[in-house]
């Protein structure tokens, strides 16, 4: 596998984004149908979050990659079809986001081929997959391999991509997705890590990256991400990444065929 990337840059960001929106609720307990506040702030996500991230890639000329469950797909398929229309790169990310060790073998099938139904109504044929909540079981990862995915991008076992039983994998990481800093549960008891905290620790991570002349994906989410004061933080965190260094923004789909070439 190669580990240079085009043009010399020193390093390859990829800056990742799970459509979760409702299907993350509705996929972990279905009492969820009734908590219209939880269900609205995950749908602010396709009514808000997602046209700011485009603005925002738009007008720093970034193609990024786009998980959509296939709930999100169906839910939400205006929106979906400006993600699509913009030229960036959609994966697969479940149905209804179904945790795959919480889910039998049927439902595991379920999830792969509803949600390759839904993102082919949207003219999508993903290459790519996400695991929803990254949890990835060896039944899922074979149902990956039947349907002839190209990568994963669900694992942690490297901070570069490498290869998991033969099919690439983009790894990921909690400490650089969004969720864990910039989400709260009611009840939970955590608190939010504060953004000048969290743009800190993207930037740290580009800078080993950059050490290391490898790939970072960056995990983010619309409902989460796509809040005013946040959004400003992925613009920034494009701005400042591009003063520092030589480097390929690039859509998962870029980097899988670059690095396999
Ligand atoms: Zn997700």
């Amino acid at each position: 596998m190669r580990t240079d990337w085009p043009d010399s840059n020193e390093a390859a960001i990829s800056l990742t984004f799970d459509v979760d929106c409702e299907s993350g609720w509705l996929g972990e307990d279905a009492a969820y149908v009734n908590r219209l506040s939880t269900l609205s702030e995950a749908r602010f996500g396709a009514t808000r979050g997602v046209p700011r991230i485009l603005e925002i890639l738009e007008r720093h000329e970034i193609q990024g990659t786009f998980y959509i469950p296939g709930d999100t797909a169906e839910r939400h398929a205006e929106t979906c079809r400006t993600i699509v229309a913009a030229g960036h790169d959609v994966g697969h990310h479940g149905y209804l986001h179904l945790r795959s060790d919480g889910a039998t073998q049927a439902q595991q099938r379920e999830e792969i081929e509803r949600g390759l139904e839904a993102l082919s109504a949207l003219g999508v044929t993903p290459r790519g997959y996400r695991s929803p909540s990254w949890e990835l079981t060896p039944e899922t990862f074979a149902l990956l391999q039947e349907h002839d995915f190209a990568w994963d991008s669900s694992l942690m076992g490297d901070d570069r991509p490498y290869l998991h039983e033969g099919m690439l994998e983009l790894p990921v990481h909690w400490s650089l997705d969004d969720w864990p800093h910039l989400h709260w549960k009611p009840g939970r008891g955590d608190a939010f890590t504060a953004p000048e905290d969290f743009l800190n620790t993207w930037l740290a991570e580009f800078e080993s990256a950059r050490a290391d002349h490898r790939h970072v994906t960056y995990t983010m989410h619309p409902e989460v991400i796509g809040r005013g004061y946040r959004a400003q933080l992925l613009d920034r965190l494009i701005a400042e990444i591009r003063q520092r260094g030589n480097v390929w923004f690039a859509t998962h789909g870029d980097v899988a065929r670059w690095v396999m070439s």
